[in-house]
C-alpha cells in the first residue's frame, strides 16, 4: 500500500499515542494496546497500519460512507471545485450549492428549501432554532417545546444532548437546556417492560407522545422530532400504525414534525430517505453522514416552503433566520454531495440497499435458529440489528462486555460491526450492521459467518 510506504507505522502510532485525543475512547486502554489507524479504503474494505484488511461493515464506522471508499470521481470533482472558488460565506451563494439544493428537493416531494451546515448536530441545531423562532413570531416565544424520544439521539452538542434520549451520554454534561421534553420509545420487541397491551402495539405507542403534549399544553409544543428508524438507540423500526398515528397528532396539536435522517438518509434503508418508508409528510428534515459519505463535511436542514415563508417578512427587521455556520460556505460540501447522488443513482444503490438488505435480513434470522443468545433481528435495506438476550423468554439484555467481545472477535477476523450506545443501562446489546450500500451477497455473507462464529465462541 502506497500509504503505508511513504510513512513509518511505528512513528505514526507513537505520534497518535502520544497527542491524539481519539472519540469515544478511554485512554487507558492505549498503555497495553495501540490504536488502530485505518489508511486506505476501496469498496467496501479497509486496511489498518499493520496491513490487515477488513470487510466494514458500519460504512466508516458510524454508518456514513453510504457510496463505499476510493471514489475518485468524487474526489476529482471536490478537487477542481477547490481551485475555482474554495469558499465564500455569509449571505452568497454557490453554483453547487444551488444544484445541489435543486437536486435535492426533487427527492423530497413537499420540501422546498436547504439550510447547509457540517455536521448532523448543527444541522438539528439550525432545527431547533427555526422551531423556536417561530414559536417567538406566533406564539409569544410560549410554542417552543421540543419533543424527543427516549433512545433517539439527535447530536453531541448541549442542546442536541438536551433532546437525547440515550441518557448515558448526557448524563454528566448537565444543566441541560431548557424546553425538551422526551416521549417514550417504540420499540415493540420490548412492549412489555412498557405495560403495553398486546395488540395495536404502534398505535399505544403513538399515543404515549400525545399523553406528553396534553400533558405539557398543546399550545407549549412546537415540534417533535424523531428518526425515522432509531438508530444508535437500537435499530427501532416503527411497528405499524405509528407513524400514520404520529401524522396525525402532530397535525391535530399544530407540532411541526422534524424528521433526523443523519443516518437513514441517502439510501440507507432502500428509499432516499427513511421517512419514505412510512409515507411520512415532515415540514423539517435534518440530514448529514451519507450526503457525501464522508469524502467533505456537509448537512442540511431541508424545510417545507410553508416553514420558509415564516421567515421572509421584509417589514419585520427580526423576521430573518438570525443563524451563519462558518463553514457552510464550503463548495466541497454540496460538490461531493452531488457525485455522490450521482454514484447512488447511475449504481443503483437504493435498490441494492432494499434486495441486499432483504437477503441479509434473513441470513441473521438464520442466526436465531442457531444462537439462543440472537433474541430479535430488526432492520430495513443495508441497515439491521441483532439484539442479544440471555434469556428468550424474559428478554433480559445480553451481558455488555460479552457483546463487545462479540464486535472484537469479528474485528480479529477481519469484519469490522458495531454494537449500540448504552442507551439505557443493561441495554447496550444490539449489534450493528449498516455496510456501504455497495454490499453484495458475498460481502454480506462473509459478516454473517463472522458473527456466527463470534456468537458461538463467545456465547459457548
Ligand atoms: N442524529 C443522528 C440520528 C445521529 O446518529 C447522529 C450521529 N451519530 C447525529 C444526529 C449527530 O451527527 P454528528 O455527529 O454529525 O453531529
Amino acid at each position: 500500500m502506497d500509504t503505508l510506504r511513504q510513512n513509518d507505522p511505528a512513528e505514526i502510532i507513537a505520534a497518535d499515542k502520544a497527542h491524539v485525543w481519539h472519540h469515544m475512547m478511554q485512554h487507558k486502554h492505549l498503555e497495553t494496546t495501540d490504536p488502530q489507524i485505518i489508511v486506505e479504503g476501496k469498496g467496501l474494505r479497509v486496511w489498518d497500519i499493520t496491513g490487515k484488511e477488513h470487510i466494514d461493515a458500519v460504512a466508516g464506522g458510524v454508518w456514513t460512507v453510504n457510496v463505499g471508499y476510493g471514489r475518485t470521481e468524487i474526489a476529482d470533482a471536490v478537487r477542481d471545485a477547490l481551485v475555482t472558488m474554495n469558499y465564500f460565506a455569509g449571505s452568497k451563494g454557490s453554483i453547487a450549492g444551488a444544484r445541489f439544493s435543486q437536486r435535492l428537493v426533487e427527492k423530497m416531494p413537499g420540501l422546498a428549501r436547504v439550510y447547509l451546515a457540517n455536521s448532523g448536530s448543527e444541522a438539528n441545531e439550525k432545527a431547533f432554532k427555526m422551531v423556536r423562532q417561530i414559536a417567538h413570531k406566533h406564539h409569544g416565544g410560549r410554542k417552543h417545546k421540543i419533543l424527543y424520544r427516549n433512545r433517539d439521539y439527535h447530536g453531541t452538542t448541549v442542546a442536541c444532548l438536551s433532546a437525547g434520549g440515550q441518557h448515558e451520554r448526557n448524563a454528566q454534561y448537565g444543566p441541560m437546556a431548557p424546553g425538551f421534553v422526551e416521549v417514550p420509545h417504540c420499540l415493540e420487541y420490548r412492549a412489555a417492560d412498557q405495560g403495553a397491551p398486546t395488540e395495536n402495539y404502534g398505535e399505544w405507542a403513538a399515543d404515549q407522545i400525545e399523553q406528553v403534549i396534553l400533558r405539557e399544553g398543546p399550545d407549549s409544543v412546537g415540534a417533535l422530532c424523531l428518526e425515522p428508524i432509531t438508530a444508535g438507540g437500537g435499530i427501532i423500526v416503527p411497528p405499524t400504525g405509528y407513524w400514520d398515528k404520529v401524522q396525525d397528532i402532530c397535525a391535530r396539536h399544530n407540532v411541526l414534525l422534524h424528521i433526523d435522517e443523519v443516518v437513514c438518509g441517502m439510501g440507507r434503508t432502500g428509499t432516499w430517505f427513511g421517512y419514505q418508508q412510512f409515507g411520512v409528510k415532515p415540514d423539517i428534515v435534518t440530514m448529514a453522514k451519507g450526503v457525501a459519505s464522508g469524502y467533505a463535511a456537509i448537512s442540511c436542514c431541508v424545510t417545507t416552503e410553508d416553514v420558509f415563508q415564516q421567515f421572509t417578512d421584509a417589514s419585520d427587521p427580526m423576521a430573518l433566520f438570525r443563524d451563519i455556520s462558518t463553514f457552510g460556505g464550503c463548495i466541497s460540501g454540496p460538490v461531493a454531495a452531488l457525485e455522490n447522488m450521482d454514484i447512488l443513482e447511475r449504481e443503483g444503490l437504493l435498490k441494492n440497499s432494499e434486495e441486499m438488505g432483504a437477503w441479509f435480513k434473513g441470513q441473521l434470522e438464520g442466526l436465531m435458529d442457531k444462537h439462543e443468545v440472537a433474541g430479535d433481528v430488526r432492520g430495513m435495506g443495508l441497515f439491521a440489528g441483532v439484539e442479544l438476550v440471555s434469556d428468550r423468554e424474559t428478554k433480559q439484555p445480553a451481558d455488555e462486555a460479552k457483546v463487545q467481545q462479540v464486535v472484537a472477535h469479528c474485528l480479529k477476523n477481519g469484519v469490522i460491526i458495531g454494537a449500540t450506545n448504552r442507551s439505557v443501562p443493561g441495554y447496550n446489546n444490539t449489534l450493528v450492521f449498516a455496510p456501504a450500500l455497495i454490499a453484495t451477497k458475498d460481502d454480506l455473507g462473509r459478516v454473517v459467518e463472522a458473527v456466527d462464529a463470534a456468537l458461538g465462541d463467545v456465547f459457548a
